[in-house]
């Protein structure tokens, strides 16, 4: 685990590189993420934003639909589109502390936030059983000591 948001990114493309076929999930801190709800509440109520800002909202949408991790502190979120974007648009919509509102929202099938954790403990469960069967394979004696992994 690492705090560092570049760093996270330095050693998972590093990994990719030594080891293509590894598969690499990043989990980032919640305020990280594009949140879909706060995205479609603004669509929905406008508030007031100028038009150029609703046209940035458009090309987030773009973005949107092609980015993998909706991650919007660097990760693939163009640098100049953050640079446009009023910045109180592009707070509100990211995920604030305690907003989430999990399987009761109606874009939770599709949040990137829930995506990226779904990925995490796929990996860990993964990774988790692979570890036991090279363990087992390398090693009988190791899970004979141990009755309650029989
Ligand atoms: S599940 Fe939570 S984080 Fe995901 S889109 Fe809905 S409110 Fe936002």
């Amino acid at each position: 685990m690492t705090y560092s948001r570049h760093l996270q990114d330095q050693i998972a493309a590093e990994v990719k590189r030594f080891a293509p076929t590894q598969n690499v999930v990043i989990r980032k801190g919640r305020e990280n993420y594009l949140c879909l709800l706060n995205y479609d509440e603004l669509i929905r109520g406008q508030l007031g934003w100028d038009a150029e800002q609703r046209i940035l909202l458009g090309l987030i949408a773009r973005w949107m639909m092609t980015t993998s991790e909706g991650i919007m502190i660097g990760a693939d979120f163009p640098l100049w589109l953050e640079e446009r974007t009023d910045p109180r648009l592009f707070a509100a919509l990211r995920l604030r502390n305690g907003e989430c509102i999990y399987s009761a929202c109606p874009h939770y099938a599709r949040c990137f936030l829930e995506g990226a954790q779904r990925r995490s403990r796929q990996e860990l469960k993964g990774d988790h059983c692979q570890s036991c069967l090279n363990l087992a394979s390398s090693d009988p004696e190791a899970f004979a000591l141990q009755p309650d992994y029989r």
